[in-house]
C-alpha cells in the first residue's frame, strides 16, 4: 500500500455534495481506505499556472484534501479518479473552466513521475493555498511556513462539513 493525497475541488451544482459523495467514491475503490479527510475550504477561483495567482472563471470554490493509502499505481489512481470525475459530470470546456468535480493527485508515496498524463507531485501545488492549506491540516509535516507565507495573500475560509 501507498500514501497519497489527492486534492478535491469543485464549483458547480451542489460542490459540497459533489466533495462529499467523491470522498466515499474514493474510499470505495478497491484496494484504497481514506485515511483522513480535511476540512471543507471556500476560495476564490485563481489560474496559478504563470507562477502567480490571478483571477479563474466562475463562483467560489470549494476544496479539500484526503490522504488515502491505496494498492493502484499512480497511473491507475488517476484514471480511478478520473472515472469518478465523470461520473460527477465533469466536461472540459477550456482550461480553468468551472467544473462539477476535479481531482488531482498531489503526492503519490515518495514517488516522482514526470509522463505524458501524470506529473507528480502535482506541478502546481506549491503556488495554491487551496491545496496547501487543507493538506497541512491532515499532513502538517509535508508542508513548511515558508510554503503556506508564500500562498498566505490567497483567499481561503475554512468550513464545516455540511450536513448529509
Ligand atoms: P491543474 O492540473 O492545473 O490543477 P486542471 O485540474 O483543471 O488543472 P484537468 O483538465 O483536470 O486540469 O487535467 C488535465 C490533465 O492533467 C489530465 O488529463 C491528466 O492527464 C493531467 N495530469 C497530470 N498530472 C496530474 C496529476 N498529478 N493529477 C491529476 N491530473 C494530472
Ligand atoms: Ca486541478
Ligand atoms: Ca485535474
Amino acid at each position: 500500500m501507498v500514501r497519497a493525497y489527492v486534492a478535491l475541488g469543485a464549483n458547480l451544482g451542489d460542490a459540497a455534495a459533489a466533495l462529499r459523495r467523491a470522498v466515499q467514491a474514493i474510499n470505495s475503490l478497491p484496494r484504497t481506505q481514506v485515511l483522513q479527510s480535511s476540512s471543507l475550504y471556500k476560495t476564490a477561483p485563481l489560474d496559478t499556472d504563470a507562477g502567480g495567482a490571478v483571477a479563474a472563471p466562475g463562483n467560489d470554490y470549494l476544496n479539500a484534501v484526503v490522504e488515502v493509502d491505496t494498492g493502484f499505481s499512480a497511473p491507475d489512481l488517476l484514471d480511478q479518479l478520473q472515472h469518478i470525475e465523470q461520473q460527477a459530470g465533469r466536461e472540459r470546456p477550456f482550461r480553468n473552466a468551472p467544473r462539477t468535480l476535479d481531482l488531482d493527485l498531489l503526492l503519490y508515496g515518495s514517488g516522482r513521475i514526470d509522463s505524458a498524463c501524470l506529473t507528480v507531485p502535482h506541478p502546481r501545488m506549491m503556488h495554491r493555498a487551496f491545496v496547501l492549506v487543507p493538506l497541512a491540516e491532515i499532513a502538517p509535516d509535508l508542508v513548511s511556513a515558508a510554503q503556506l507565507a508564500a500562498v498566505a495573500q490567497q483567499r481561503i475560509e475554512k468550513l464545516g462539513w455540511p450536513d448529509a
